[in-house]
């Protein structure tokens, strides 16, 4: 069978004249050969229409980019006050605990007067800070006991560790790591 010019027409269906199209289809119904490529042909096509929508619109990358500095902005703002809301929560907890502890172990009156020989020390030896600490430190053992102490210091290593390692977390932290 010769398939010229029909073979030809199949991509070029558009500008075939009303003639040349009849005699196209009368080809196609006998010509097994040329109908399944006119299906390949049309298939091809039709992927060829849903390409454009598939793929990035033009600046997609730029856009894409701008909107992960924001993400990591973001993200890094939200470990901020992550790390904040732990700082003041584990402070209150601290706060609650060392003052309930004192007010359950000592009278107001014992409060005023080592406030009051706190205060005095440290306007009378600012200079001498570590020793009116260690004083004052002397002065309240027997109203917050050991536990207290051991609490205060080990949650305050924890501040610390944990303040270390955000202030790690988020100087190294990279594009790449979201
Ligand atoms: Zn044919």
């Amino acid at each position: 069978m010769n398939h010229q010019p029909f073979e030809k027409w199949i991509f070029e269906e558009d500008d075939l004249t009303p003639k040349e199209l009849e005699l196209f289809s009368e080809h196609l119904e006998e010509c097994n050969e040329c109908t399944g490529l006119r299906a390949s042909l049309h298939q091809v096509e039709q992927r060829l229409r849903v390409a454009p929508i598939l793929a990035p619109s033009p600046g997609f990358a730029d856009r894409w980019k701008a909107s992960l500095a924001e993400r990591t902005a973001r993200e890094q703002q939200r470990q901020v006050r992550k790390f904040l809301t732990t700082l003041f929560l584990s402070g209150g907890l601290l706060f609650v605990l060392i003052f309930s502890q004192l007010l359950l172990t000592s009278s107001p009156t014992d409060w005023l007067i080592t406030g009051i020989q706190f205060t005095t020390l440290s306007v009378l030896r600012f200079n001498q800070l570590p020793q009116v600490i260690m004083t004052f430190l002397q002065i309240l053992p027997p109203a917050i006991p050991i536990v207290v102490w051991v609490f205060a210091t080990v949650t305050f290593s924890l501040l610390g560790i944990l303040w270390a390692g955000t202030i790690w977390r988020l100087s190294t932290r990279g594009v790449h790591n979201l």
